[in-house]
């Protein structure tokens, strides 16, 4: 059995360093302190960095989704594509309470919005950054979570084990469900952001 939250966590570090350097690149071209900030070229900017964002994620999810379907225990043979991201990334999600593109674009505008009105810009494109991180980290492994699922599905399993991870950080709503078997269409969704709980098939 693969680890699927290893490889979701060397997604997020490939993410986060393409991210820093794009923040930073950002921030560079909207005058970094050498001139005012000029509004036009703030929002041009910061939507052209959202949307190569965006980009970098859709390209590293949809690798991950591939990775992960493949490496688990049954698999089916159609390996998720990006017709399958672009579904899951406009579906409301219960573990974060939103979707993944609205979030894309309320961060840009909140973003946009901060680093007109502070005068402290830097601290805004930080903070930005900050918040971005969080939101891909919580992505990456709802992808993980649902190719895992999909590879599970498409193997025609009808029932999973929900399997914490066992250690003292397991939250106890977690802990409630450990060895409990659900059907594989009626799983209860995972109680919050950063669950690494896993599923097992249940011959
Ligand atoms: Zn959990």
């Amino acid at each position: 059995m693969q680890d699927i939250y290893a490889l979701s966590d060397k997604t997020i570090r490939r993410l986060n360093k393409l991210a820093i350097r794009r923040f930073r690149d950002t921030e560079k071209k909207c005058g970094a302190g050498l001139m005012p900030f000029d509004e036009l070229t703030i929002i041009r900017e910061v939507r052209q960095l959202y949307a190569d964002l965006d980009a970098d994620n859709r390209k590293a999810f949809l690798e991950l989704a591939g990775s992960v379907y493949n490496g688990t225990t049954p698999h089916g043979d159609v390996k998720p594509d990006q017709f399958w991201l672009m579904a899951l990334l406009k579906e409301y999600s219960p573990v974060t309470k939103y979707v993944y593109e609205n979030e894309v674009n309320r961060k840009r505008d909140y973003t946009t919005e901060a680093v007109i009105a502070a005068v402290d810009k830097s601290k805004e494109f930080k903070r930005g950054l900050l918040y971005w991180g969080k939101f891909v980290s919580a992505y990456s492994d709802i992808v993980a979570d649902e190719a895992a699922l999909q590879a599970f599905k498409d193997a025609g399993v009808k029932r999973v084990r929900w399997i914490t991870e066992g250690d003292n950080k397991v939250c106890d709503e977690c802990h409630d469900r450990h060895g409990e078997i659900y059907p594989i269409d009626d799983i209860p969704p995972k109680p919050h952001v950063g669950c690494r709980c896993r599923l097992e098939a249940v011959k």
